[in-house]
C-alpha cells in the first residue's frame, strides 16, 4: 500500500519558492471551507495548519448545529436566516456526521425571559427554519419535567436544532474533498511571518514542524484564517493596527457520564448567574457547558478554571438537585476560546457573534484578508462570503431534505454492503459508516486487506485499525494525535486510558511501520497531548 511512504515526514515535498493563488493560515473549519471553496473554483491553493487540522477552537466548541435562537434576543434575524439555512444544508449533505436534535428550554419563574417572548421567539425561529426536522416531541419533555427541581416552577419549551458530535470529522471530510479539488494541505506547518512588500502581502514564511525546515511561499492572496489566533500572526508579521481585531472569550465544558434517566433530548436552560448553558447527550455522555471569560493567553493553552468547574457543577446541580453528581464524576473537562470580535465596551455575552472579513489594505497589506469570528455552523456561508472578496463566485445550491425512512433503510443498505466489502462485522461497519459516511468503501476496502487492519483500535470501541489506516494514507494525518483526537477520535470516549493509547498505537504501528522507537515516541506525545486537551480537574 505504501503506507510507510506517508508516514515518513521527511517525504514532505519541499514548498520553496512555489506560487500559490491562495494561501490560507490556520486549518480549522473556517480555513479548510475557504481552501475547499478556492480550491474548487480552480484556483491554486495552499492550507497551512500549525498544529493538526481542527486542533483549535473547532473541536473545543459545543458542538451544536443551530440557528442560535438566543441571536433573535438581539434582533439578528439575518444571522438566524444565513444559520438556519447553513445547518439544513449540514443535516441534508452531512447527515452522517450533523443529526437532528430536539432541545427543551427550560426557565424557571425567576427567568428574566417571560413566556410570551419566548413562545414568541419560538414561533418565529420555527418558522425561518421551514419543515420540521423531524425529531419526536413529547417524551423527553415529559422526562425532563420529571427530573426538574419540583420546588420551582419551571416551564419547558421544545425546539428543534442539530448537533455535529464530531466536528473534527467534518473538517477531515471537507479537507479530502478541499485535496480533491487540487488544495495542497499540510498540517504541522507553522506559518511564522507573513511578507508584506510595497503596501502589498506577498508571501509567507513557514517552518514545517516536524522536519525543522523552513520555506518561504508566494502566494497573490493571503488568508488569515487562524481564529483566535489572528493577532498574533499580524504581530508577528510587524502589521500595524490601530486596535485588536479579536477579544478571545474562553468557554469551558464538562464531560459526565450520562445519569439514569438522563433526557435524550439537549436542555437550555440558565446557569447560575442566569446565563445561558446547556446539557447535551453527547458521545455517550453529557457535555455541560459554557462559560464567558475573557483570555488574552495562547489559545492552544486554554483550559477551565476552577471557578468555571465550580460554575458549571452548580448550575447542573441546580436544574437537577435529585442527581447527586460531583468534581470526582467529571470524566474530562476542556475549553476553547471564542475568537469574537473585538469589543471593549460590551460584556461577552452582548458581543456579536457574526463573523466579519478585515482587509489588511487599509493597513498597508493589500490581498490579505482576516477572517474574525464566526460559528461551526456558519463556515460554509463564511466560506463563499470569502471567495467572493477573492472575485471567485461559488455556488451556495439549495438542498431538499430526504425523509426520514429513506435515510433509515439507506443507511442499513450502506451498512450492509461495507460490512461485505470489509469482511466487517455489523458493529464495525456502522460505526465507520457513522464517521465515514461516503468514503466508508475506501476503509472497508482497506479492511479487507489484512485481518490485523479489522482489529479494534482498543477493547472498548467498535472502530477499527482500518480507520487509522485510512487517516494516515488519505486525510493528512501524521501523529498518533491526529489520529485517535480528530480522525477516529476514540479517545474522547468516556473509558479511554493510557492503556487504551498503548494497545492502539501498537495495533496501528503493526500495519504503518512504525519500530518500537516511533511507536513509543508516538504514545508519549499524545499522553502529553491528550492530558493538555482533556483535562481532569484538580
Ligand atoms: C466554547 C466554544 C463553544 C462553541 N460552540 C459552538 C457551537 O456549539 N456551535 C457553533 O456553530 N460554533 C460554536 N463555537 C464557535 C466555533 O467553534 C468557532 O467559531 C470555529 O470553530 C472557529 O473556527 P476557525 O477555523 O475560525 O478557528 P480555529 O478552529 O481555532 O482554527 C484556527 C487554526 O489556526 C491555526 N493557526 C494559528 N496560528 C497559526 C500559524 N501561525 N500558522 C498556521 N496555523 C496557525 C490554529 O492551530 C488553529 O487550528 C464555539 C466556540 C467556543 C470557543
Amino acid at each position: 500500500m505504501g503506507m510507510e511512504q506517508h508516514l515518513n515526514p521527511n517525504q514532505r515535498r519541499a514548498l520553496e519558492g512555489e506560487r500559490f493563488h491562495v494561501v490560507v493560515i490556520g486549518g480549522g473549519i473556517n480555513g479548510v471551507a475557504i481552501a475547499r471553496e478556492c480550491a474548487r473554483a480552480g484556483r491554486r491553493t495552499l492550507l497551512l495548519e500549525q498544529h493538526d487540522f481542527a486542533a483549535g477552537t473547532t473541536s473545543r466548541s459545543t458542538r451544536i448545529i443551530h440557528g442560535g435562537l438566543r441571536y433573535l434576543e438581539h434582533g439578528g434575524i439575518g444571522q438566524v436566516r444565513e444559520s438556519l439555512r447553513e445547518r439544513r444544508s449540514l443535516l441534508a449533505r452531512y447527515s452522517h456526521l450533523v443529526n437532528p436534535m430536539q432541545f427543551l428550554l427550560a426557565l424557571d419563574g425567576k427567568s428574566r425571559r417571560s413566556a410570551l417572548a419566548v413562545r414568541t421567539g419560538l414561533w418565529l425561529y420555527r418558522r425561518m427554519g421551514g419543515a420540521s426536522l423531524g425529531v419526536d416531541r413529547r417524551t423527553e419533555h415529559d422526562k425532563l419535567e420529571r427530573l426538574l427541581d419540583a420546588g420551582r416552577h419551571f416551564s419547558i419549551f421544545s425546539f428543534e436544532d442539530a448537533q455535529c458530535e464530531f466536528p473534527e470529522r467534518l473538517v477531515a471530510e471537507w479537507l479530502v474533498e478541499a485535496v480533491a479539488a487540487g488544495a495542497e494541505a499540510r498540517n504541522h506547518t507553522q506559518v511564522k511571518q507573513v511578507e508584506i512588500r510595497n503596501g502589498r502581502a506577498t508571501g509567507v514564511r513557514v517552518r514545517d514542524l516536524i522536519s525543522g525546515k523552513e520555506w518561504r511561499i508566494e502566494a497573490t492572496w493571503i488568508i488569515n484564517a487562524t481564529g483566535p489566533w489572528a493577532d498574533g500572526l499580524c504581530q508577528s508579521s510587524d502589521m500595524r493596527h490601530a486596535a485588536p481585531m479579536v477579544g478571545g472569550v474562553r468557554g469551558s465544558h464538562i464531560v459526565l457520564p450520562r445519569f439514569a434517566g438522563a433526557p435524550d433530548a439537549a436542555v437550555y436552560t440558565e446557569a447560575v448567574d442566569g446565563r445561558p448553558i446547556f446539557v447535551i447527550p453527547w458521545n455517550e455522555q453529557l457535555l455541560v457547558g459554557t462559560t464567558e471569560v475573557p483570555d488574552r493567553d495562547d489559545p492552544g493553552k486554554a483550559m477551565p478554571s476552577s471557578d468555571e468547574i465550580d460554575y458549571l457543577l452548580r448550575s447542573l446541580q441546580q436544574l437537577f438537585p435529585r442527581v447527586k453528581v460531583g468534581r470526582n464524576d467529571i470524566h474530562y473537562t476542556f475549553a476553547g476560546v471564542r475568537p469574537l470580535p473585538f469589543a471593549p465596551n460590551k460584556t461577552p455575552g452582548a458581543v456579536s457573534r457574526k463573523h466579519y472579513l478585515h482587509d489588511h489594505a487599509v493597513e498597508g497589506a493589500a490581498q490579505m484578508i482576516s477572517v474574525i469570528g464566526g460559528k461551526l455552523t456558519t463556515a460554509g456561508s463564511l466560506a463563499r462570503e470569502c471567495a467572493a472578496k477573492l472575485g471567485i463566485q461559488s455556488s451556495s445550491a439549495t438542498v431538499a431534505l430526504a425523509s426520514e425512512d429513506s435515510v433509515d433503510s439507506l443507511l442499513e443498505r450502506w451498512i450492509t454492503e461495507i460490512s461485505g466489502t470489509g469482511s466487517l462485522s455489523p458493529g464495525a461497519a456502522r460505526a465507520i459508516a457513522e464517521w465515514h459516511g461516503k468514503d466508508s468503501l475506501a476503509v472497508a476496502r482497506i479492511a479487507r486487506s489484512v485481518a490485523e487492519m479489522r482489529y479494534r483500535l482498543c477493547p472498548h470501541t467498535e472502530h477499527v485499525v482500518a480507520e487509522a489506516a485510512y487517516a494516515l494514507l488519505a486525510e493528512h494525518a501524521v501523529t498518533l494525535g491526529d489520529i485517535l483526537l480528530r480522525r477516529v477520535p476514540v479517545a474522547l470516549g468516556s473509558c479511554w486510558s493510557e492503556d487504551c493509547s498503548r494497545e492502539a498505537a501498537a495495533r496501528i504501528a503493526a500495519v504503518s511501520g512504525w519500530d518500537h522507537q516511533r511507536t513509543r515516541v508516538e504514545v508519549e506525545a499524545f499522553e502529553i497531548e491528550r492530558a493538555g486537551f482533556l483535562r481532569k480537574p484538580g
